[in-house]
């Protein structure tokens, strides 16, 4: 079916603290499971979303995640997670079970140096950091209940990391998918992230120095309207710049309503997502 994947940010509550995140929409309180069903259903009846990305802040926090995650299924609609990894192995939290729900797996590795990912602020308030080691154990444990799932890993390329050669692991484990994004540069009233930005140049030098097979590395060097995001209160919002602004609310007007105002970078999106998929 063709359409879009469309990015579902369920909260803003996170366990780890990157200096480099984005996740600041300043506003705390998550919706209700009952809301975000009626969002998922308009997202059904809209007809141009095809899969979904549960986000957030890191999605497992969201009360009762298993459940959002089942209502999307059961409506057809391929998921996929992007992960801290810190807690996937928490049965309470992600029980093994929901594994099964997801096409892919996608898990942030900045890095796999402990002081480099506790100075990116990648780690817990006790400062644990993701392990390669445990790392892999999360891909035991979605592969054990789903041998097909894909995993996806993501890292952000920024002043901290910039020197990281990462891809050895791809020997180690099967990745589908593993995207370099140049850290995007983010401010608002009580945040900004600049001191963390590298030139264009600084981020090839690092793509070239973590080669991977044909079809698997992806280099993303912005994602400006191409990616299409629902914060934790139902807003759609446009990344345009160096904030984003809310284009608007998924409950208060329909999906298509609020997404025909989006200036979606249709072109980008396309090199970006195999749209037949
Ligand atoms: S893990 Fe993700 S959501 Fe949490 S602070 Fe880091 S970038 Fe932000």
């Amino acid at each position: 079916m063709k359409g879009f994947k469309i990015n579902l940010h369920i909260t803003e509550k996170c366990n780890y603290h990157c200096e480099y995140c984005f996740a600041h929409f300043q506003r705390n309180d998550d919706l209700p499971l009952e809301k975000w069903f009626k969002i998922i259903d308009d997202l059904k009846a809209a007809g141009n979303i095809s899969a979904i990305n549960f986000a957030g802040g890191e999605p497992v926090l969201y009360k009762n995640f298993p459940a959002l995650v089942e209502y999307a299924k059961s409506l057809d609609f391929p998921v996929s997670i992007i992960s801290n990894g810190s807690i996937l192995m928490n049965e309470k939290l992600m029980p093994t079970e929901i594994f099964k729900h997801f096409e892919t797996l996608g898990i942030s590795v900045d890095s796999f140096d402990e002081t480099i990912l506790r100075s990116l602020g990648c780690c817990d308030k006790k400062s644990k950091v993701l392990s390669k080691e445990n790392l892999k154990r999360i891909v035991e444990r979605a592969k054990s209940v789903n041998p097909s799932i894909k995993i996806k890993l993501n890292t952000v390329v920024s002043k901290l990391n910039l020197n990281e050669r990462l891809t050895s692991l791809a020997d180690e484990i099967e990745i589908s998918r593993w995207k370099f994004l140049k850290m995007k540069v983010f401010t608002n009233k009580n945040f900004s992230n600049k001191y963390l930005t590298i030139s264009d140049e600084e981020f090839q030098d690092f793509v070239k120095r973590n080669p991977l097979k044909d079809g698997v590395g992806v280099a993303e060097f912005t994602l400006t309207r191409s990616y299409i995001m629902i914060d934790n209160e139902g807003n759609l919002l446009d990344d345009f710049g160096d904030s984003y602004e809310i284009v608007g609310n998924v409950l208060e007007e329909n999906f298509s309503e609020v997404f025909s105002r989006y200036q979606f970078d249709k072109e980008l999106y396309q090199s970006r997502y195999d749209l037949t998929a």
